[in-house]
């Protein structure tokens, strides 16, 4: 294992034995630098006379000050950069630890069980990729002005990545979902998370909705001059939704561009639905009447009821990441994917699942009745021009294996 010379770590372990254990795996596995305490509050001790370490390494069950309570003041403090949790505490404890820890903004590698083993620490700390902080939405490595952003959006420096919904049981793309980026100048590719916030704070979210919707359906107006016949899906931000003439504008453009109205969905958070519901009611029902489909995004985050849901005209149910990505091995995550795709087969949805990243959740989601699947494991984003030719490489991955026949 190369490359971790220049790493360092702190091991958070009250147990003598267990810590030098996981000291001998770093030093085996060329871990440069190393810092070690017995509990959380010996752990911010050592850290107030030391360098920030890459990561953090901690048990959960500790005297004094446990893991739980260290990792809190880690993120807020930024004492370290990335995370990996070691217990032998059941998976449910173990995901919420997880959850609270992404939350506070903190990169978690992972989360290994007792007895750590070099195998499964070599992996977690392959996942530390430096250059990958800083540019998800907690850590923001540069915050953009509204004056910036409305300047590229006037300067066409907007541009559109597109990531394919394959359905499960044919590996068929259905469609694509337009993925906002910044091509900035001198920071490069920029994340949506970076400068949406920043555009519905500052009420340039509809000037920039509208320069999407327009580059997405000349996009799509381009494939299906090409014989290619695929929805494109547009995400809506909450601000846009409450706008009252929201529906009026995606008819007009749609019209414009000559683009029949079911081939283009619009996705919604449910937190957006909810957090002005007599407007979003409105809008949402007018964008159903003139045609256009209905998603709804993250689904799984939020703590919308069935019955809330039933009174949307939704048409498609995206199963959020957090409840797809690892389901394949975490029996929790199994019986909530489970029940959420049953729930959107009741409500005649199209179910859709989010962050598919490996072969096991993908046959785990065909297997559960799940229509349709996006994520890494399908495609990454991609420039428009590049879709013919993925297509053509193939997703004979994404279908059923073939029965044995004779
Ligand atoms: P979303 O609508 O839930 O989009 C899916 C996000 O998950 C995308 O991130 C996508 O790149 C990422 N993703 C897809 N598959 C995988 C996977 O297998 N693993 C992992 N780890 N991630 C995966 P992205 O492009 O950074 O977008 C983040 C969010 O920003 C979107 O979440 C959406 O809420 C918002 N956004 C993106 N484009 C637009 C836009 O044009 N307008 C508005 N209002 N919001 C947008
Ligand atoms: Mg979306
Ligand atoms: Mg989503």
């Amino acid at each position: 294992m190369g490359g971790n010379g220049d790493l360092s770590v702190m091991v958070v372990e009250d147990s003598a034995v267990q810590r030098l254990h996981a000291l001998d795996l770093l030093a085996n596995l060329g871990v440069g630098k190393v810092l070690e305490a017995e509990n959380g509050r010996h752990a911010l001790q050592v850290l107030a006379d030391s360098e920030r370490p890459d990561i953090l390494l901690t048990d959960l069950e500790m005297p004094d000050m446990d893991g739980v309570e260290l990792i809190r003041h880690i993120a807020e403090k930024h004492l370290a950069r990335a995370l990996i949790v070691v217990s032998s505490r059941e998976t449910t404890i173990l995901s919420t630890v997880e959850t609270m820890a992404r939350e506070h903004g903190l990169l978690v590698l992972g989360i290994a069980q007792k007895p750590l083993s070099y195998d499964n620490l070599s992996l977690l700390l392959g996942k530390f990729r430096p250059d990958e902080i800083g540019r998800g939405a907690n850590e923001r490595e540069h915050a953009f002005t509204l004056d910036e952003i409305r300047q590229a959006i006037v300067e066409k420096q907007l541009v559109l990545h597109y990531q394919p919904k394959v359905t499960t049981h044919s590996g068929v793309m259905r469609g694509v979902e337009s993925l906002v980026r910044w091509q900035h100048p001198v920071h490069g590719l920029v994340a949506p998370a970076n400068f949406i916030p920043i555009a519905e704070e500052g009420d340039i979210i509809d000037l920039m909705t509208d320069w999407i919707l327009e580059t997405a359906l000349k996009q799509l107006r381009d494939w299906h001059a090409r014989g290619l016949t695929i929805s494109i899906a547009v995400n809506l931000s909450a601000k846009s939704l409450s706008t009252p003439d929201l529906a009026d504008r995606v008819a007009a453009v749609t019209s414009r561009i000559g683009i029949e109205p079911k081939y283009l969905l619009l996705e919604i958070t449910e937190t957006a639905v909810m957090s002005d519901l007599a407007l979003s009611l409105g809008t949402l029902a007018r964008l159903r009447l003139k045609g256009f489909g209905l998603s709804i995004d993250d689904f799984g985050t939020g703590f919308s009821s069935m019955q809330q849901l039933s009174r949307i005209p939704f048409t498609e149910l995206k199963i959020d990441r957090s409840l797809v990505h690892g389901a394949s091995e975490k029996p929790h995550l199994h019986v909530m994917l489970q029940s959420t795709i049953e729930m959107g087969k009741k409500l005649h949805l199209t179910t859709v699942a989010e962050g598919v990243e490996n072969p096991a959740d993908w046959q785990l989601v065909r297997l559960l009745g799940c229509d349709v699947g996006q994520g890494f494991y399908v495609s990454k984003p991609m420039p428009g021009d590049s879709l013919a030719a993925w297509l053509k490489q193939g997703t004979q991955h994404l279908r059923p294996p073939r029965p044995n026949v004779g």
